[in-house]
């Protein structure tokens, strides 16, 4: 199992709550300290019974929300179910039930094992939501139309009994470096490196173990390195970043450099 992200933190300076003058250095001190807090953790997929390791990041982020709280400050904790991707789809059809109903019943399960662990989320929702599918598509729609998606065919397995590309953990096989079997089209359990579908030796389509053909498939990518001077420009310049983060973005910087310049020191 590969280790879940930890919480993640949003802050947002105040925005004036009040309309009491901020001229004294009592209220400006206040209006410092005082602020707007997203705290969220990862969302857990929702293709079986939750273990102790999905709750690991859940309780981190509890605990951060819960002293941010004690210390007075506006705190909304979010997170949710995540019902999309190939392991519950996987999972769906080995049980012969559509995803729908599988995320509906382990929804059911996380929530209530959240409120056994007494964990006080302000949303805990879930990808369906009618809320959360309107966010992503104009999302996704805003990055499209400025041009920060592109479309490129790629080789992809596909099974011609299944009638359908097999993505990541729809297809195992041999790992092309430590020889397990059986490793994901995604990553091998055994050596923990992550792996590309068509990398595997002797793959297998996980539905009716017959072997896949590889086949041309038009997939939409984003494309981050459009944006790659802006990231940089935004860790390094963050005051609200620890310096250890911001000096690695410019040593990884230094280095790149170096190498374009072939001086291996
Ligand atoms: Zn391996
Ligand atoms: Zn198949």
């Amino acid at each position: 199992m590969v280790g879940w992200p930890i919480s993640t933190i949003f802050y947002y300076k105040r925005l004036s709550k009040t309309s009491q003058p901020t001229t004294t250095a009592t209220i400006a001190e206040d209006d410092n300290r005082l602020g707007r807090w997203v705290v969220c953790s990862a969302w857990p997929y929702v293709n079986d019974r939750p273990h102790l390791g999905t709750f690991t990041h859940l309780l981190s982020a509890d605990v951060y929300a819960r002293y941010l709280r004690l210390k007075g400050e506006d705190v909304v904790m979010v997170s949710g179910s995540d019902e999309h991707g190939a392991p519950i789809e996987v999972e769906a059809i080995r049980r012969k039930i559509t995803p729908r109903q599988l995320t509906n019943q382990y929804h059911r399960v996380f929530t209530r094992s959240i409120k056994q662990f007494n964990i006080q989320f302000d949303n805990y929702t879930r990808t369906e939501s009618p809320v959360h599918k309107k966010f992503v598509q104009e999302f996704y729609r805003t990055l499209d139309k400025n041009g920060y998606v592109f479309k490129q065919n790629i080789i992809l397995p596909y099974c011609e009994n299944d009638k359908r590309f097999l993505p990541d953990r729809f297809v195992e096989g041999e790992c092309p470096y430590c020889h397990y079997i059986p490793a994901r089209g995604d990553q091998c359990d055994n050596c923990g490196r992550v792996l590309d579908p068509k990398d595997l030796i002797n793959p297998y389509c996980v539905l009716d173990h017959s072997t896949p053909i590889m086949k041309e498939s038009a997939s939409w990518f984003f494309d981050l390195p459009k944006l790659s001077d802006q990231l940089k420009k935004y860790v390094e310049e963050n005051p609200n970043l620890p310096e250890n983060a911001r000096r690695r973005s410019m040593l990884r910087r230094t280095r790149t450099f170096r190498r374009m310049l072939g001086n291996s020191a």
